[in-house]
């Protein structure tokens, strides 16, 4: 069968269409970061607006683009119920409701996260469950053991910002200009500059490895290191308009970043990947995937473990339709459909699912 996805949790309107046996038909996006970008970060009824603008224009796109008959082809519509801002959710799952209750077919309000966490299966059938889940994104920063369709246990998460965020402020920190929507946004420039500059210039603390009880902590902290580029900027007068200093500062956060990350991933991999449990398969999802310095070092560590990793291909880490199509498919085959009444849930943590 096929599964039309409407995705308007955040700043992006998009919609894909996918095929249960794994072909993406369409996958088409509005991208609104033009609208944010002057204003420094997403204002929430903007975003509302330029989705009720976009979003019957965007379906209509995906659904001419896939050349299928929406009445006779599509079989199940899949909207994000959530987490988001809840104006914007709201958006799409009007649109869905009213598409699918028309239609007469069933609807099924998807998990943003578990939409992200399930994307490396709709490109590799060999990837089973359970599997060690890492989600490195614009609003979470998440490992998890995901068990199965819904249901993923969460092992560790930020206690403040987000690994994206803390990509995002730092850029704006730079004064970098960033790249467009699609291309990564904030977070892309930053590695482009960081993969040209020196990461043993500055040296910033790793978080959360103060001492022996912050090491064996499973939680994540970005919020200081953010803070600590801005402090060093200060305290030294560096002058973030020189393109080394910025390509060197660069370097030096994400390392720092990354390492953390690392080190939390560590403590997680050796709770899990042992004993009755055994996962052998890490994968690794969310915006932040895109990035090429985090999945040399996850090649490595994965390695190392003798787990086998898998990630989505970059356009489809970043926000997408397809991944709600095909998390919309995935659930229909456990029987989880909703009905035309549910409402979205913008604060919806993954482990409460099931
Ligand atoms: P969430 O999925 O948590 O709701 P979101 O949907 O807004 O958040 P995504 O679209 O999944 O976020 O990811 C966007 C984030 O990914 C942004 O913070 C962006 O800067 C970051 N990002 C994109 N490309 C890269 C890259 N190459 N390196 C680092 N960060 C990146
Ligand atoms: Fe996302």
């Amino acid at each position: 069968g096929h599964a039309l996805g409407i995705e308007t949790s955040c700043d992006d309107t998009a919609v894909g269409i996918v095929t249960s046996s794994r072909v993406i038909l369409s996958d088409c996006i509005h991208l609104q970061s033009h609208l944010h970008e002057p204003k420094g970060g997403i204002v929430p009824t903007l975003a509302m607006v330029s989705h009720r603008k976009s979003l019957p224009t965007v379906i209509r796109d995906a659904v001419e683009k896939a050349r299928v008959d929406v009445l006779r082809d599509v079989d199940i519509i899949a909207v994000t119920r959530g987490p988001g801002l809840g104006p914007c959710l709201g958006v799409g799952v009007d649109a869905a409701k009213s598409l699918a209750c028309v239609l007469r077919k069933p609807i099924i309000g998807v998990h943003h996260m578990e939409a992200h966490a399930l994307t490396p299966r709709l490109l590799n059938p060999l990837l089973s469950f359970p599997y060690l889940t890492l989600l490195i994104s614009g609003g979470h920063t998440l490992i998890l053991l995901t068990r199965r369709v819904n249901t993923h246990t969460i092992l560790s998460t930020t206690i403040d910002d987000s690994i994206g965020e803390a990509f995002d402020k730092v850029t704006r920190l730079l004064n970098l200009p960033w790249l467009p929507g699609r291309s990564g946004g904030p977070g892309a420039t930053l590695e482009r500059y960081a993969s040209l500059g020196d990461a043993s210039k500055y040296n910033f603390p790793i978080p959360m490895t103060k001492d022996k009880s912050q090491l064996q902590n499973s939680n994540m902290s970005f919020s200081g290191l953010k803070t600590a580029v801005k402090y060093l900027i200060e305290e030294e007068k560096l002058d973030v308009e020189d393109e080394e200093v910025r390509r060197d500062l660069a370097a030096a956060f994400q390392y720092a970043a990354v390492e953390h990350l690392i080190g939390k991933l560590r403590l997680c991999i050796k709770e899990c990947c042992k004993g009755e449990l055994d996962v052998r398969k890490l994968v690794c999802s969310g915006g932040v995937a895109r990035n090429g310095f985090i999945r040399e070092r996850l090649n490595k560590l994965a390695m190392e473990y003798d787990l086998e990793l898998f990630f989505p291909p970059p356009e489809l880490c970043t926000d997408n339709g397809v991944m709600i199509a095909w998390a919309g498919i995935e659930r229909y085959q456990c029987g989880l459909i909703d009905d035309y009444f549910f409402e979205q849930i913008p604060k919806w943590p993954i482990d409460s699912l099931g």
